[in-house]
């Protein structure tokens, strides 16, 4: 199965993180304008999702998805629900530049992390693009007790 991919416009940027989250590919800068989104869906497969009536009838033929709520909860469950998603890959993708992360060991993120993660956790991500380091201490159970849809 084809990996599904995502662009979100400007207004959807909390949903686009939560994606993220998820393990999900999804390209999202508030300075893409309409012409850059289209660009990029059409360049690069991916489904635009919009809370922009405009620019969702500029692309059809089920390339876009017209988010219907405010609400980010409410619209994560629109786009899960749209595509009939329920494998996620959590905390697998950097949440601030969208690729996918890379196993890390103890010793190469000694200086990356605060002292008290690194003697209290023993399994850490980085990023190979803009080099943030994760790991799955209270920080990412905390966002997952945020988690907004039960999965
Ligand atoms: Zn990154």
């Amino acid at each position: 199965m084809a990996e599904i991919k995502f662009v979100a416009d400007v207004m959807v940027g909390k949903l686009a993180r939560w994606l993220r989250v998820l393990g999900f590919d999804v390209i999202y800068s508030n300075v893409l304008d309409d012409d850059e989104i289209i660009r990029i869906a059409e360049s690069e497969n991916r489904i635009i999702l919009t809370r922009d009536t405009g620019l969702s009838a500029r692309r059809k033929q089920g390339g876009c998805l017209f988010i219907e709520d405010d609400n980010y909860r409410i619209q994560l469950r629109q786009v899960l629900d749209a595509f009939d998603l329920k494998e996620f890959k959590v905390f697998s993708r950097c949440l601030e530049c969208n690729t996918p992360l890379r196993p890390a060991d103890k010793e190469e993120v000694f200086e990356k992390v605060p002292p008290f993660v690194y003697l209290t956790q023993e399994r850490f991500a980085a990023c190979p693009s803009c080099g943030r380091v994760y790991w799955h201490g209270t920080h990412a159970d905390e966002m997952l007790k945020r988690m907004p849809i039960q999965l």
